[in-house]
């Protein structure tokens, strides 16, 4: 009998899951929306009828779920998750193993992504630090295998990290977090407030020789015009040589490389993995950033560390939530080669 390893993620906006078989190979990929505003009870049962597609080839061999925010040690959602109403409190975990009648594991959504790239590197990395770059920025650390996970599973919110002193305000009420100038969002409203002159909160993130009159910036134009901009169509101007793209991009770079640092001085990664959407756009971060390290932590922290773009591409949480979930049920030699075998088969379902 094949062997079926389930990944789920949930997300405010939809609920994405994924079957890999023995080989490595996507057998299943669906999608739900998530019924964020109808409450806890429709999110459980669109979850429920998620399940019951990825179980359509046979009896799954295991569950993993990614979520967002926290989750604490008996698989229970707690804490503000995904803007689901009455979402905290939920035993997500047990009701998912008894959904799919399998071996289920339920962690944060970014200590998911940040295994699936640890996975994909057992044999060159033993502590991998992953940033994600998205819609808010998240981080993980897998150091051998393990998640670090700290208090209900919200260790490395890197995104949190102050940058830039009461600086830009950021969604989680704290101000000059790098997620408040570097997640997709984020981006786009820099751009936006540089082009109508607005202070954007910059302080010492504020690069230096580029003009703030954007000459010629088709970006600032769009703006001015009214437009509201998001990261795409930063990084689209960034490629054309847009003023304006490359202002946004430097101050990205620098809240970056300021997180990433902090990263380094604390967990001593020998690999710092860029995952996201927003780095399908700039895969130019990897080496930007590996070439800002050296100014803001100490040469031991960073000698041995490599900046990589995400092999598993913005794909990384639910592919680590299946992977972490085969953890339960095979061996680490095991899941690491379905981890190989997955990336050689996936190249395609990855770009989707
Ligand atoms: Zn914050």
């Amino acid at each position: 009998m094949d062997r079926y390893y389930a990944g789920i993620d949930i997300g405010g906006q939809s609920l994405k899951g994924i079957v890999l078989d023995r080989t490595g190979k996507l057998r299943i990929e669906a999608v739900r929306k998530t019924p964020a505003r109808e409450g806890r009870d429709a999110v459980l049962s669109s979850i429920a009828d998620l399940v019951i597609e990825l179980s359509s080839l046979g009896p799954l061999s295991s569950v993993g779920v990614g979520s967002p925010g926290g989750v604490d040690r008996a698989a229970v959602v707690v804490g503000m998750a995904a803007n689901i109403a009455g979402w905290a409190g939920t035993a997500l975990g047990k009701a998912l193993a008894e959904m799919a009648g399998a071996p289920c594991v339920l962690r944060n959504d970014a200590n998911m992504a940040a295994y699936a790239e640890w996975s994909a590197r057992a044999a060159t990395s033993s502590a991998l630090l992953f940033i994600g770059l998205g819609t808010g920025i998240g981080g993980g650390f897998v150091e051998d295998g393990r998640i670090l996970g700290g208090c209900n599973d919200r260790a490395v919110e890197i995104g949190h990290f102050i940058v830039e002193p009461g600086g830009r305000s950021c969604a989680c009420g704290v101000a000059g977090c790098a997620e408040a100038y570097a997640s997709g969002p984020s981006i786009g409203r820099i751009a936006v407030d540089l082009a109508l002159g607005r202070d954007a909160g910059l302080g010492s993130l504020e690069p230096e020789g580029i003009d703030r009159s954007f000459k010629g910036s088709v970006l600032a134009a769009r703006a001015r015009a009214g437009a509201r901009l998001n990261a795409f169509e930063v990084y689209a101007a960034y490629t054309e040589g847009d003023l304006l793209a490359r202002f946004v991009d430097a101050v990205a770079q620098a809240a970056l490389a300021r997180a990433a640092a902090a990263g380094l001085a604390l967990l001593a990664p020998d690999t710092i993995v860029l995952g996201g959407g927003v780095i399908e756009g700039a895969p130019h971060l990897c080496s930007s950033i590996q070439a800002l390290i050296p100014k803001l932590v100490y040469r031991d922290a960073w000698k041995d560390c490599r900046v990589e773009k995400a092999r598993f591409l913005h794909k990384a949480g639910l592919y680590g939530a299946a992977l972490y979930g085969a953890a339960l049920v095979e061996s680490r030699e095991e899941v690491t080669s379905l981890a190989a075998r997955a990336l050689e088969q996936s190249s395609a379902a990855l770009r989707r």
